[in-house]
């Protein structure tokens, strides 16, 4: 295990990031050094100034110097690659998308693809052998990058979107790192927030006279409030929201456990267009083994249920790597989702956060399992496979740190079906208006991203709602 060295710049966190992906943690040493190990060798991160350029060597003892000449806006990349690369040499490890372990490989996938000057096989050359992904990785994130290329050419930058959150849940899923709130104990807090939420749509709007193209109601789980309250929040996101006459209108309807015909016919009558059932497994003995306090044949219920009340785009999310699931598991279940039809399935991988109740339970093991893990990876490819013949296509995607087997979730939808609202969130090019605690808002200025939070205090977001509100609009004022 090495000892890294860096002088000439002062990357740590990036070189960090890589020695976290391949030894789960590092200390500091003394000086410009970051050590994963006691045996010594040696790596060295330089950079050199060079015209207009930088010039980043990485040396590590037995093993080729990597340099390469590069722009100031990309050295703190190349110098994460060739860390990356000396790694995987070094500890002969390859993680399904190489050097590509941030949040959004479509990114660099789009970059390569028009520098390659749109040759699909110039670019998969590319993110396999200067990135280091996996072909079978390569291919998917062009096929995704191009989705969501496609998706974003057809939205103008002034494109307005819309996330409302709710923060209360049913009950707590053991990977959960949302500040999600048991929505039975809090039961006085649900009406008012309801309210809330109401209100800072209206103050918002009255002073932002932009169209929306996308409003999403998500959480949490938007489900868990009354009757009365779901219905009220509803009727005043229809009002205030001046959501687009094309624009896409979804609610996460989530939990399987809380979506009744009441529940769904309010949806109706509100207009949306699309819901999210998340039965994130179809297996029982996993549900109650991660806190899923419901059943296989509630989620077919729920499904068939909106169905009947003629809900023509409904999302199912799965989640790959759930404690105690063999990679097969995740097949039974997609299975089972094919048979029902959604018009888009995301594939998820468990992420394993400090936060949540799980990474408490077994940190090792949990921390071993965000190595690269051959089974897991065969299960997505082959579900990405079923996938595709059965018509649905990836069309956006996105990383998380800590993740099994290093891998990726992916949103895959029949045609016409994909969801806007993910493409745009995901990218950082979109103005976004976050209302309800803790949401946050974001104001795109060419490369540059400003951004405001809702309190998460549930009482603080209440008690400073004029202010908060007053914030967010200053935030967008030209
Ligand atoms: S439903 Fe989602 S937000 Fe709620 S506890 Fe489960 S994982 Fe967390």
């Amino acid at each position: 295990m090495p000892i890294v060295r860096y002088n000439g710049h002062n990357e740590k966190e990036a070189l960090a990031e890589v020695l976290r992906l391949f030894y789960g943690s590092f200390e500091s040493g003394s000086g410009q050094e970051l050590i994963a190990g006691d045996d010594g060798v040696m790596i060295n991160s330089r950079l050199l100034p060079a015209n207009d350029m930088f010039e980043i060597l990485t040396e590590c003892e037995q093993q080729q110097t990597i340099s390469h000449q590069i722009t100031p806006e990309k050295f703190r990349r190349e110098i994460k690659r060739q860390l990356y690369c000396q790694l995987e040499l070094l500890t002969d490890t390859h993680f399904p998308w190489g050097s590509l372990n941030g949040v959004r490989p479509t990114q660099i996938v789009i970059e390569s693809y028009m520098r390659n000057k749109k040759d699909e096989k110039a670019t998969i050359v590319e993110l396999v052998d200067y990135w280091r992904l996996s072909t079978e990785k390569a291919k998917l994130g062009l096929e995704a990058a191009l989705a969501e290329k496609l998706i974003m050419d057809g939205l103008s930058s002034d494109d307005l979107f819309v996330y409302a959150g709710v923060p209360f849940c049913p009950g707590r899923c053991s990977y959960c790192s949302f500040i999600a709130r048991d929505a039975h104990r809090m039961e006085k807090w649900l009406d008012p927030y309801a309210d809330t939420m109401v209100e800072e749509a209206k103050l918002v709007f009255a002073g932002l006279s932009r169209p929306v193209k996308a409003l999403y109601l998500g959480g949490g789980t938007p489900t868990s409030l009354p009757d009365s309250a779901f219905a009220r929040l509803l009727e005043g996101l229809v009002r205030y929201v001046p959501l687009a006459e094309d624009g896409e209108w979804t609610v996460e309807a989530g939990r399987p456990d809380t979506i009744t015909k009441t529940k769904l016919e309010l949806i109706r009558q509100a207009g949306a267009d699309r819901i999210c059932i998340n039965p994130q497994t179809m297996n029982d003995a996993t549900l109650e083994r991660i806190g899923r306090r419901h059943t296989t044949a509630q989620t077919i219920t729920a499904f068939e249920k909106a169905r009947e009340l003629g809900f023509r785009h409904i999302n199912m999310d799965l989640i790959a790597g759930l404690p105690g699931e063999d990679p097969a598991e995740l097949l039974r279940s997609l299975d089972k989702l094919i048979a029902l039809g959604p018009e888009s399935i995301t594939v998820h991988t468990l992420a394993l956060k400090r936060s949540s109740d799980l990474q408490q339970l077994d940190t090792s093991s949990l921390k071993a399992a965000s190595r690269p893990q051959a089974e897991l990876s065969a299960a997505v490819e082959e579900a990405g496979r079923r996938l595709r013949s059965g018509g649905w296509n990836p069309y956006y995607l996105y990383r998380q740190k800590d993740v099994a087997g290093g891998l990726e979730n992916t949103g895959f939808a029949k045609a016409e079906k994909a969801c806007i609202y993910n493409v745009a969130m995901m990218s950082d090019r979109f103005d976004v208006i976050g209302l309800g605690s803790g949401a946050v808002s974001k104001k795109v200025e060419g490369t540059r991203v400003r951004r405001t939070s809702n309190s998460k205090d549930l009482l603080d977001y209440q008690q400073r709602l004029p202010e908060l509100t007053e914030r967010k609009l200053k935030l967008f004022q030209v």
